[in-house]
């Protein structure tokens, strides 16, 4: 046991070396340039005729696209402003409030002076405001300076999206971007990453720590063992869980950036989170609960991510401290997406799914629901980072089942002198029984949220843009989860026999790369830049396969 001990340590420490290396791109494989060769343009004519055409999914949100469709507008004089405005409204986004007013009419005066005049585009708004106290004024005139430029952006777009967009189908810039296309296809076997530590386990197989071997990027593999899925019957669940993740895109909830198949697992690789899990920070690390700026700090991104998904109208149904994990930084995800669920059109579902002592009243009640319990799971994250206790459960209780049912829907919760006035308030708002009373259930939504006095020292919009530094940093030397060896060993099911049958299933789920989270891969990474080259004095090179 001292052996392994000693190997599981050194193990993680191995590990967390190599996370600190392949931060500064190393950590590739030697062979890198090889695993990612482009094929001949010849070859991408089948991907050329297929691909979809549209121009927000090739030049906006795929970033290898974006960054292409870039340098085509710069290598055309006429298109070089277009860059730079982008440029700009990208750094309008981040800018803090005071800042905001001034640089937004720094970018009107210098793109659209020559255009209509403010005032003619929003009279209304400029006349009123210059009628109103000055306060209110200053508000408006900000309001006013938003419009025009969000009006202005959209517009931009619009005529990128015409022409030019056309032109850009007919560049050596597109004939690049099929090719990235394909190398983003390519099968995916376990052979393109290398597996470091074991991270922890879940009701089908472990979770691991790998690191693509192209670039060098690690990542957190959750596999899915196939007998254990079989066995438990878990086929639609892992397949809903991988379609719904891959669809999403946002800081707040973990990427899938590959789904595939071994002979013996199905994998869904994830953005790593190596801080540990909210659970682990409430309850061991010394004291119980948390500080209040990290409490707010940590709701509002969940915020962030719970409206992320609710926007693709997806209720996740399973929030709770061990769910939420850390990364390096300290920034949070939403994990572990198994029992979100997609509304369809306008309806609501039924299900009595999540884990006992944080399901809201109307899921214990076996009512139809739409995306109330999520807003009922903040409630009940915020009371337990608060109190370091769950709302319903005094400390070290033991409850059996029915009884934690009856105070959830029965009792109200009680709040310690720890709570301040605001926490209090936002909690019980949060807990209000009836889901049509709840906070966040009304027609504001989660902007009803977002506004309320426990969450005055969040500027939202920056938190979305990712330069909000976070209170508590984890320590890149600790290790915030339980020691490895204290997590059981997988044990393979026997007697369950893999069909034909059971292959239909495989296939749909083992679909490789993820547009997005692989692109940012390359780029991040650095191999985008340094493959990405093109022949002399930008011309279209010889023959676009090196
Ligand atoms: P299950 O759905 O089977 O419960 P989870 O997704 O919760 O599986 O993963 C099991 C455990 O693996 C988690 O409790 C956590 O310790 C670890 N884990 C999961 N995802 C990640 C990740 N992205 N980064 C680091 N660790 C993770
Ligand atoms: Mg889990
Ligand atoms: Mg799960």
């Amino acid at each position: 046991s001292e052996v392994t001990n000693i190997t599981n340590r050194l193990d993680s420490f191995l590990g967390s070396v190599n996370i600190i290396i392949s931060g500064g791109g190393k950590g590739r494989s030697w062979k890198w340039k090889d695993m990612l060769r482009f094929p001949h343009i010849s070859q991408c004519m089948e991907l050329a005729k297929t691909l979809e055409r549209d121009y927000y999914s090739l030049c906006v949100k795929q970033p290898i696209g974006r960054q292409l469709f870039r340098l085509f507008c710069q290598s055309k004089p006429e298109l070089r402003h277009c860059n730079s405005l982008l440029d700009k409204m990208g750094e309008y986004e981040v800018k803090s409030d005071e800042e905001k007013r001034s640089f937004g009419m720094q970018i009107i005066n210098r793109f659209l002076s020559r255009q209509v005049p403010l005032s003619d585009l929003y009279p209304n708004v400029l006349h009123l405001a210059l009628t109103l106290p000055s306060p209110i004024c200053e508000g408006l005139c900000v309001l006013g300076i938003h419009l025009r430029l969000l009006c202005f952006y959209s517009d931009l777009h619009e005529y990128l999206s015409g022409a030019p967009f056309l032109q850009y189908q007919q560049s050596m810039y597109f004939d690049r971007f099929l090719q990235w296309k394909m190398v983003e296809r390519q099968p995916v076997t376990k052979h393109i990453f290398r597996q470091y530590r074991l991270l922890g386990k879940g009701g089908f197989g472990e979770v691991w720590a790998f690191q693509a071997r192209a670039s060098g990027k690690m990542y957190a593999c959750k596999k899915l063992e196939k007998t254990h899925v079989k066995k438990g019957k878990g086929e639609a669940m892992a397949l809903n869980e991988k379609q719904i993740l891959e669809t999403l895109n946002s800081r707040f909830v973990v990427s899938l950036a590959y789904a595939y198949e071994t002979k013996q697992s199905l994998c869904l690789v994830l953005t790593i989170m190596n801080g540990g899990d909210l659970r682990f920070h409430i309850y061991n690390m010394g004291t119980s609960g948390l500080e209040q700026d990290r409490v707010q700090f940590y709701a509002a991104e969940v915020c962030c991510g719970l409206h992320h998904l609710h926007q693709m109208n997806i209720v996740y149904r399973d929030l709770k401290p061990e769910n939420i994990l850390l990364d390096d930084n300290g920034h949070i995800r939403i994990s572990d997406l198994g029992l979100a669920v997609t509304l369809s059109e306008g309806n609501l579902v039924r299900g009595r799914v999540g884990t006992l002592g944080y399901m809201a009243p109307e899921v214990i009640g076996n009512d139809y629901y739409g995306l109330s319990p999520d807003w009922w799971g903040l409630g009940c994250l915020v009371y337990e980072m608060t109190a370091g206790r769950s709302p319903f459960k005094r400390k070290g209780e033991r409850l059996i089942g029915k009884e934690m049912e009856r105070r959830i829907q029965e009792e109200e919760e009680e709040y310690g002198k720890i709570f301040s006035n605001e926490t209090k308030d936002f909690c019980r708002l949060l807990l209000t029984k009836d889901p049509r009373d709840r906070l966040g259930c009304q027609g504001s939504g989660v902007y009803g949220i977002q506004s309320h006095p426990f969450f005055r020292t969040i500027n939202f919009r920056r938190l979305e843009a990712g330069v909000i530094e976070p209170p508590f940093k984890p320590d890149p030397r600790a290790v915030y989860c339980q020691d490895v060896q204290d997590i059981d060993e997988f044990s393979t099911v026997k007697g369950v026999i893999l069909e034909r049958a059971d292959n239909d299933f495989y296939i749909k789920f083992n679909t490789g790369s993820v547009a997005i989270p692989w692109q940012t891969e390359m780029i991040e990474m650095g191999c985008f830049k340094e493959l990405n080259v093109f022949g002399p004095q930008g011309s279209r090179p010889p023959d676009l396969d090196w």
